[in-house]
């Protein structure tokens, strides 16, 4: 048993410094008070049984519901690791298919430049033509693009950099929580590599300013061909990724199709559980010393993979990794998620605290961000309401005698206000953010679905996913999967949660 005071210490930095995807971090151990009856999780014993019923993939995607409606884009990476220097060489070809052809100006995103010396640009071509005049601000590479043709020749970019990753540095009250870079036991590469952001409707790139908190990039979807070699490094490295490598000695090559993001994180220190669901392999990685709470971690994820392939419709990804973060935050990436070291600390063997939570909610996040993508920036609450009305599901599932107490300790406790459907920037506080966005959209979600029955609201769930499908979707297209439904365009209840009406 924990001392109440350090769970108090643990639950006040939480409190202070969670500003990422999970939200609400904010571990405070008195509402669980008011529900002495946790239930203990069936812990699984080594690389477990599936502690679910398989569900059956009901839904094969055809190509046609891949196809993107913007240009199609494809990442082909060699990286060159120095475990010991912490350093890498990339050379990275990037092919841009059908981009229009009145956009003259390339934007990268570059997020290792955000860090002092944290990218050295050493060649950027397209094509056979060199560029020599480029601007690298901040997360932004820019550049004219040569003439092109109207042709619709695929647009080929090469580009070669070094990467100096930065220290994880503690938490802080000061600063956002920071997956990118190293500690003593891991090393995660996180928007590590340039991207191509998506076009808005007037053919603009989407570049939002860092943000404060919540998350501020917005991916389109891309095909990943990333082959890594690791060196420097004296003991022997445990690597998770967004998709499962193929190995040969310190080589890893992985491909990954219409994926949002690709992450690798790595350490000397980690084990890892596998367990499957619904045609997913779910790996969860975890230091040495928090084998139980990763035993929880492989079975809740498990679970919670089922479900939300029944519920939502299948993952196109055949294998999705836990990661425990050395950093206290949560964080998705696809095929690939953070949870807070500080949940697996906390975790006391039940499923009344936020390590099964977070968890559930991270899963939903490979629907609702991977899957469907969407302005993570201006309209937060698309995959942050979701994600955490999932774990509402999830509970109501598997644990329905919970939902009560799911209600009392992670929403109501709070005392969400505000209109949910504002941008990151407008929130006034991290707080404000968080009561509004995850917690006061799930109460939305939950009243939508009182309002229009659960089938009709899981079937419209279901439609979106396929409509929006590797796209990046927005509050319309969410709104247009529940016209046929009784009572639409809700409006009394859609005034009260939102500050955008139609
Ligand atoms: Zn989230």
């Amino acid at each position: 048993m924990r001392s109440y005071l350090l769970i108090i210490a643990l639950a006040s930095m939480l409190v202070i410094v969670a500003s990422g995807c999970s939200g609400p971090a904010t571990v405070d151990p008195t509402p669980t008070e008011a529900f002495p009856e946790s239930p203990t999780i069936e812990i699984p014993s080594e690389v477990a049984e599936t502690p679910t019923p398989t569900v059956e993939a009901t839904e094969v995607i055809t190509p046609a519901q891949e196809a993107p409606d913007t240009y199609h884009l494809s990442y082909d990476i060699t990286a060159w690791l120095d475990y010991s220097q912490k350093t890498a060489e990339i050379e990275q070809g990037i092919t841009i298919t059908l981009l229009p052809t009145d956009i003259r100006t390339l934007v990268m995103v570059v997020e290792p430049n955000r860090y002092p010396n944290g990218m050295v640009l050493n060649r950027i071509d397209v094509g056979q033509l060199r560029i020599e005049n480029y601007s690298l601000t901040g997360n932004q590479l820019q550049f004219d693009l040569p003439e092109r043709s109207q042709s619709p020749d695929p647009l080929q970019i090469q580009l070669n950099y070094t990467l100096h990753l930065p220290a994880i540095p503690p938490p802080s009250e000061m600063f956002k929580p920071q997956p990118y870079g190293y500690t003593d036991r891991q090393l995660n590469l996180v928007d590590w590599y340039a991207f191509i952001p998506p076009l808005d409707e007037q053919n603009e790139w989407i570049v939002h300013k860092p943000p404060i908190f919540g998350e501020s990039l917005v991916y389109p979807a891309a095909d990943f061909t990333v082959d890594l070699e690791i060196t420097g490094n004296n003991v022997p490295l445990t690597v998770a990724a967004s998709s499962a490598a193929v190995r040969t000695e310190n080589r890893y090559q992985y491909r990954l199709t219409q994926a949002r993001t690709f992450a690798v994180s790595m350490s000397p220190d980690y084990e890892v559980l596998v367990n499957e669901a619904a045609g997913v392999t779910v790996k969860a990685y975890a230091f040495q010393n928090s084998r139980i709470p990763n035993q929880a971690v492989v079975a809740y994820a498990a679970q919670a993979a089922a479900l939300y392939t029944e519920i939502f419709g299948p993952l196109p990804h055949q294998e999705v990794s836990i990661v425990q973060a050395d950093f206290l935050d949560g964080m998705e990436f696809d095929g690939l998620y953070f949870v807070s070291k500080g949940f697996y600390d906390l975790f006391d063997g039940s499923l009344n605290g936020y390590l099964s939570l977070i968890t559930v909610h991270e899963m939903a996040h490979q629907w609702w961000f991977g899957v469907v993508g969407n302005d993570q920036a201006l309209e937060p609450w698309l995959d942050e309401g979701l994600a955490t009305f999932a774990e509402l599901q999830y509970l109501e599932r598997y644990y329905p005698d919970q939902v009560d107490w799911w209600w009392a300790y992670r929403v109501n406790f709070y005392q969400p206000d505000g209109y949910i459907d504002q941008s990151i920037y407008d929130y006034p506080s991290y707080i404000a953010y968080r009561n509004s966005v995850y917690l006061r959209s799930a109460k939305f979600l939950y009243e939508l679905r009182e309002q229009v029955g659960v089938e009709g609201f899981n079937d419209a769930l279901r439609r979106y996913r396929e409509k929006e499908n590797r796209k990046i979707s927005d509050a319309d297209a969410f709104w247009s999967v529940f016209e046929s439904l009784p009572g639409y365009p809700f409006s009394e209840l859609r005034g009260g949660y939102f500050k955008n009406l139609p």
